[in-house]
């Protein structure tokens, strides 16, 4: 494997040293263990995941009641904690500040959360592994089983990673959650703050509906606005999430 080091992250030239070259390789307790901190998984009254840190020891504990891919986020992101702002001790992390989508925030639980996202889905083995694929929820869903993360983080990887015009929302009954966008997605194009009525979308957030639909060609004003979206095309794919959004991926079709 051909790696320019001085184009690595920091949690990528970690994993870089302990000699990773395949998902496979990333063992988050071993590197915590290797690191001076003991990981925990057990049931936490009023937080996901914690660090109690001691010189140069700590205890982490994560949430054994979470999903694996939120239990194996939340690690990576005390990890990050013990890495990078060990002097500052205890960190209780609640389930809003640990997770893939709050990655930019300039805040202590952002940079944790980006280096967190960087430990699981490693842009120098994520890269080689989505070329030639495109940004849909199936090739997020390899992804996540490839990198053993959730399909919410998968996803996010894959749209910010991809070249093309593409979106990733995600929508509660109420409106847009948060939003990510590909870096060549049109700075002056919108994601709807409403699920549109004629969407299979707006049949799982507000029927019985779940699971996923196939990625579908739509009319692009159904989700973005912005100048003559009325004209274009999009391909969607949607997802019914565990805590009952929705998640869809949008890429542009021309
Ligand atoms: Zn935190």
């Amino acid at each position: 494997m051909n790696i320019d080091r001085r184009q690595l992250s920091p949690a990528e030239q970690l994993l870089w040293g302990y000699g990773v070259t395949d998902p496979s390789h990333i063992d988050l307790v071993a590197i915590a263990n290797d690191k001076g901190a003991e990981v925990k998984f057990r049931p936490l009254g009023g937080c996901e995941a914690r660090l109690v840190a001691r010189g140069d020891s700590a205890i982490i504990s994560v949430s054994s009641t979470s999903s694996q891919g939120r239990q194996r986020f939340s690690l990576a992101h005390e990890l990050a904690h013990w890495i990078c702002d060990r002097d500052r001790g205890v960190f209780l992390c609640a389930k809003e500040d640990i997770g893939p989508q709050n990655s930019e925030a300039k805040s202590v639980e952002g940079h944790a959360n980006n280096y967190a996202s960087q430990l699981i889905l490693p842009t120098y083995l994520v890269d080689p592994w989505l070329k030639g694929r495109r940004a849909n929820l199936d090739v997020a869903n390899q992804l996540s089983k490839e990198f053993s993360c959730s399909l919410t983080a998968a996803a996010i990887k894959l749209v910010k990673q991809y070249s093309a015009p593409a979106c990733l929302a995600c929508h509660s009954n109420r409106g847009l959650v948060w939003h990510q966008r590909s870096l060549s997605f049109p700075s002056d194009f919108y994601v709807v703050g409403q699920v549109h009525h004629d969407t299979a979308a707006f049949e799982m957030l507000f029927g019985v509906g779940g699971g996923i639909t196939r990625p579908k060609a739509e009319p692009a004003n159904r989700w973005i606005s912005g100048p003559q979206t009325y004209r274009l095309e999009v391909i969607a794919q949607t997802v019914k999430l565990p805590d009952s959004t929705v998640l869809t991926m949008i890429s542009l079709n021309r």
